[in-house]
């Protein structure tokens, strides 16, 4: 590199070199496949905190699962509102082009997004002093109330049911989406929730017809 480095930017070289050498040349076959084409089955909707990355949870390789990140994992609703809609762009991907047969909603434990949403600290701050997240969160406050009326605003209680009820809500708004809706009543897609706790690091699935998470036997 010519350029100036910085030790994030060497940090990240290093890392990129073991991979070169590990995690490249010896799967070279599997990369001249992935070359022309990718078909994961699943796509994950996940938050963009850097304790929960999907691909190192569920331990898959290159190609095996199409993934969209963002705080607190949030899909909105369908909407044809002006605007750049990018979830529901990779969405539109996955679903109509790639042909996933699972959608995963992927909540986590300690996720600050869900958090605000909780305590709404960011509320009325302007576009990029907090102002987009309390926008984007703004999403979670029909199921906030819930919440709220049984846990309150703090605390590890309230911020876990906050951070689980966000899966659902995600997976309603999931369900918002035509193309999804048809394919879910058709058997060729299956929606799930679920929520990886970075304490103890347990992976739990949503029930949806208790709407409780189990952990993973
Ligand atoms: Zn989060």
């Amino acid at each position: 590199m010519t350029q100036d480095t910085t030790p994030e930017l060497d940090h990240l070289i290093a890392g990129y070199r073991r991979f070169r050498e590990q995690g490249w040349t010896p799967k070279l076959e599997r990369w001249r496949e992935l070359r022309d084409l990718q078909e994961p089955q699943v796509m994950i909707i996940a938050c963009s905190d850097s304790r929960v990355d999907p691909a190192q949870i569920f331990d898959v390789a290159p190609g095996e699962i199409f993934v969209v990140r963002n705080v607190a994992a949030m899909v909105p609703p369908f909407e044809t509102t002006p605007g750049r809609h990018g979830v529901s762009a990779a969405l539109e991907f996955a679903v109509q082009v790639l042909k996933v047969k699972e959608i995963v909603v992927m909540g986590h434990g300690m996720c600050g997004g869900c958090k605000a949403a909780l305590t709404q600290d960011l509320k009325g701050t302007e576009p990029g002093e907090g102002g987009f997240i309390a926008d984007w969160i703004a999403m979670l406050d029909d199921v906030r109330e819930e919440v709220v009326e049984k846990y309150g605003t703090v605390g590890r209680p309230a911020e876990r049911a906050m951070e689980q009820a966000g899966v659902r809500a995600s997976l309603t708004n999931l369900r918002t989406f035509p193309c999804i809706r048809r394919k879910e009543a058709s058997g060729e897609l299956r929606l799930r929730g679920a929520f990886f706790a970075i304490s103890d690091g347990l992976l739990h699935v949503l029930d949806e017809s208790s709407g409780a998470f189990s952990p993973v036997e």
